[in-house]
Parts: C-alpha cells; sequence; structure tokens
C-alpha cells in the first residue's frame, strides 16, 4: 500500500474545432481528418489519491449534467490510470475524483480531458517522469482526442486527430459555448456523415481552407478566423439534432462573429470580437436560451498540467 503518498490533482481542458475536415471511413473504421483544435477555459480536474483499490466519483462543476457518465472500468479516467499503471509495472490502485465542468457527449471532448488529466496526475503521484510524448502515445490508445488534452494551446490534429503539430498563434480568442441537453454520440453524428454522401467519396480536398485558419492564428484576428471556421460534421449533427440550426442562428443574431457546431455537437461554439463582446453576446442569448445552457471561455490555453499536490490528512 502506497497510502503515504500525497493526493495529486491535474487540470486538463476542453477544445473546440476550428476546422473539421473528414475524409473517407479508414479500414480500421476511423476517418482520416484534416483538424485544427484550440483548447479552450472550460476544464476538468482529476484527484488521484493512492486507494486500497481502483474507484471513481464524479462532481458537477459550473452546472454540467454528469448523469451520462459511467463510473465503473469504462469510464476513460480509469481506464488510463490502469492503462499507465500497466505499462510501468506499477501496483498501486488510486480512487479518482473527477470534476467535471465539459459538458458530457457535448463534442468538446471532456471524456478525452478526464483521461489526458488522470495520466498526467497518475505519472505525477507515481513519480514515473514518462514525459509529454509518452503519455500521448499511450493517451492515442484511449481515444483520438486525448493527445490534444494533454498538449493543449493550438494544434493541427491528422491521422485520427491524434497526430498533432502545434500552430502559432497571436493573442487570445474569446468563445461563447451554447451547451444543449441533448447530447450527440460521435461515432453516430460520423455515421450519418457516411451515409449522407454516399460510397465513393473521396479524400479532402486540398488545403486551402488550413491556410486560411492558419494565418487568421497567426495574426491574431478573430474577423478572418471568424470567416475561416469551418465543420464537415455540421450538416450530419444537425440532421440529427434538428435544435442546433436554430441555435446557430441565435447566435449569429445576437451578435457572434460566427456560430459553428463543436466538433460532433450538440455544443455550439460562438466566436466573439472580444471578452466584452462575449458577454454582450450572452447577455442577448439568455432570454432565448436560458443562462445555465450558456458559458463563456477563451483559448489557447495549456494541455493537462499538475495543479496541486496536497498534504495527506
Ligand atoms: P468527443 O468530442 O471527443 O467526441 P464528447 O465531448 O462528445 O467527445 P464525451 O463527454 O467525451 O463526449 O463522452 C462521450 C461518451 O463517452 C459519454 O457519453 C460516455 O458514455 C463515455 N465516457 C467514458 N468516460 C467518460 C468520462 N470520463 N466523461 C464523460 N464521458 C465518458
Amino acid at each position: 500500500m502506497s497510502d503515504h503518498r500525497p493526493a495529486v490533482t491535474a487540470r486538463a481542458p476542453a477544445k473546440v474545432n476550428l476546422l473539421l475536415q473528414v475524409g473517407p471511413v479508414r479500414d480500421d473504421g476511423f476517418h482520416d481528418l484534416v483538424t485544427v483544435f484550440q483548447a479552450v477555459s472550460v476544464h476538468e480536474d482529476v484527484t488521484a489519491t493512492p486507494a486500497a483499490d481502483w474507484g471513481l466519483t464524479v462532481e458537477a462543476a459550473g452546472g454540467a449534467d454528469v448523469s451520462g457518465v459511467p463510473l465503473d472500468g469504462s469510464n476513460l479516467a480509469l481506464r488510463a490510470a490502469r492503462l499507465l499503471a500497466e505499462r510501468a509495472g506499477v501496483d498501486e490502485p488510486v480512487h479518482l475524483h473527477v470534476r467535471k465542468e465539459v459538458p458530457v457527449a457535448g463534442g468538446m471532448a471532456g471524456g478525452s480531458a478526464d483521461a489526458a488529466a488522470a495520466l498526467v496526475a497518475c505519472d505525477a503521484l507515481w513519480q514515473l517522469r514518462t514525459g509529454l510524448d509518452g503519455l500521448a502515445t499511450l493517451g492515442a490508445e484511449l481515444g483520438s482526442d486525448v493527445p490534444f488534452g494533454l498538449h493543449g494551446r493550438t494544434a493541427v490534429g491528422t491521422g485520427r486527430g491524434e497526430q498533432l503539430v502545434p500552430v502559432l498563434t497571436r493573442g487570445s480568442f474569446h468563445w461563447v459555448f451554447v451547451l444543449d441537453p441533448a447530447g450527440l454520440s460521435t461515432p453516430r453524428v460520423f455515421a450519418e456523415c457516411d451515409r449522407r454522401r454516399g460510397p465513393g467519396w473521396g479524400p479532402p480536398p486540398a488545403d486551402v481552407r488550413l491556410e486560411a485558419v492558419e494565418a487568421a492564428l497567426r495574426g491574431g484576428d478573430a474577423e478572418a478566423l471568424a470567416a475561416a471556421l469551418s465543420n464537415d460534421l455540421a450538416e450530419a449533427a444537425c440532421a440529427l439534432a434538428p435544435q442546433l440550426t436554430r441555435t446557430l442562428a441565435a447566435g449569429r443574431a445576437a451578435g457572434a462573429l460566427a456560430a459553428v457546431v463543436s466538433g460532433s455537437g450538440p455544443t455550439v461554439a460562438l466566436l466573439t470580437a472580444s471578452a466584452a463582446s462575449a458577454q454582450d453576446v450572452v447577455a442577448e442569448l439568455v432570454p432565448v436560451v436560458g443562462q445555465g445552457r450558456l458559458r463563456t471561455a477563451s483559448g489557447p490555453v495549456p494541455g493537462a498540467r499538475v495543479l496541486e499536490a496536497l498534504a495527506p490528512g
């Protein structure tokens, strides 16, 4: 037993996709993607505490509904901790406490952030010094978005989204997220996208859209970024959750520079010109969707990192 070890808390960010180009389905069932991730200031905190047996509790923060989060061994945070233990030859179970701010099944990679935070917390607790690249390699086994949860900031993702190259950005971008109580299954949205395209659909077109996103990020230009945002999954997400079309229109009418579906949805991401205009957009939207469904955030923010190491007792 290792109860003398302190608890470690790590924090990992949610993401928004600034660009999401979806290629044809691969032989392994995944899709080839060209995406640009940005980590935003909506966070998951995972505390790893030495325990007699593996366990997990989840706490809602900021009004998140955590009822859809599995508490058994299928939880991504627990899978991450156990995978790291297995590969490192560690036999020291932990209890994980997840403090969840990211909407569940919302297209913001909350489960992946939990896995990233669990890897970082356990790596510190067990004093493994695996390093970011080693943790990202493990993370890719758990989910395509986990490596980005570890790296954070802004990055181009290729492959199934796990191969990352950082993108130069200037300043901060200000977002309003409109949460949707429904939740959408990511595999269902990809399947709907495939169905709508039909068989024989080719690879993503050359990367004019990627260049436009990169140029806007380099210049710190929110208006140019707004014009360059795009998401190949948006149509499929709106087909499965028709209320999204109204939410996107409401966001634009409220003064956002652009409104896009975040990842596979159903969260809608509104890009605004400044922190002050994000507040103005929120004020416009409160009567339309209700305060409880609105979050402001900025990006880019760092990837998973240790917050604190508490002394026992
Ligand atoms: P992505 O954007 O990466 O596709 P998402 O943000 O849409 O993901 P998540 O909140 O990550 O969705 O969760 C998707 C599903 O994964 C949940 O419905 C749940 O069944 C399962 N899951 C496993 N572990 C977790 C976790 N720690 N937190 C949330 N969901 C989890």
